[in-house]
């Protein structure tokens, strides 16, 4: 089985308990995809200076953030680890020449078990995490997506989780049904367009060539970087699909991409 490889937005740690349209969505998209045998996720949640893979067999669930009720610290999202395909990794990385190393003792952060407690419920399909690295460019990130996307063929479902916008200082006093900001659809719209055109070198100089770049990703972009990587693993067929949109808080882009 070849597995797509997903581009998802996680919205805010409350998607775990009300997760609105994304969550019919995520579930809907679980159906889809159907049964990988592993998923490589890589979180705006998780960096590392090089890149870093979890290995625990059984990792826990952390609840990375502050602020937020009782019921999503109570949530629990057992998956196993795979120390096997993380060996695998490391060793796909190391060839393509980056310096990967296991990190142990290190559970599933909220930006992969919130979208994936929607789309794989029952928890039994095993998860690795991968780190981003903000100081390196886009580029970089597009490389470490290519460099795995063999993976796919062994069935290895690849998820970046991050957000399509993501201008948290905007936030405040906005209600999840705040009309999108304009400047967050010009960026939407963009990606999904450079996205659906297989344009991953205008991708990778988004900084550029998007609009109001800056403002939707301020430095360093770690909700945007998953998303390099997932499109990377789609190297030799770089056309995706915007399969979803929703924004909240008038400010994040709920939207979520697919390569085949
Ligand atoms: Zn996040």
């Amino acid at each position: 089985m070849r597995c797509p490889t997903l581009f998802l937005s996680h919205g805010m740690p409350t998607m775990a308990l009300k997760p609105g349209r994304t969550g019919a969505f995520w579930k809907q998209l679980g159906r889809d995809v159907g049964r990988p045998r592993s998923i490589v996720c890589i979180s705006a949640h998780l960096e590392g200076t090089h890149p870093l893979v979890t290995v625990d067999p059984h990792p826990d669930t952390i609840h990375d953030f502050s602020g937020f009720p009782r019921a999503l610290y109570d949530i629990r999202y057992p998956a196993p680890g795979d120390p096997e395909l993380a060996r695998q990794l490391i060793d796909r990385l190391k060839q393509a020449g980056f310096h990967a190393t296991p990190l142990k003792n290190r559970g599933l952060d909220h930006g992969a078990w919130v979208p994936l407690r929607h789309l794989f419920p029952l928890a039994d399909i095993p998860v690795v995490q991968l780190s981003l690295q903000a100081g390196e460019p886009p580029e970089y990130h597009l490389a470490l997506g290519h460099a795995m996307a063999p993976l796919r063929d062994q069935g290895i479902l690849i998820i970046g989780s991050g957000g399509a916008t993501h201008d948290l200082s905007s936030m405040a006093g906005n209600r999840i049904d705040t009309p999108p900001a304009d400047y967050a659809v010009a960026f939407d719209d963009w990606l999904a367009d450079t996205i659906a055109h297989g344009e991953l070198q205008q991708l990778a100089d988004y900084q550029r060539q998007a609009p109001q770049a800056k403002r939707n990703h301020p430095y360093p972009a770690e909700h945007f970087l998953p998303l390099l990587v997932a499109a990377g693993a789609a190297s030799a067929q770089p056309i995706g699909k915007r399969l979803f949109r929703e924004f909240a808080y008038g400010v994040l882009s709920l939207a979520a991409y697919r390569w085949d």
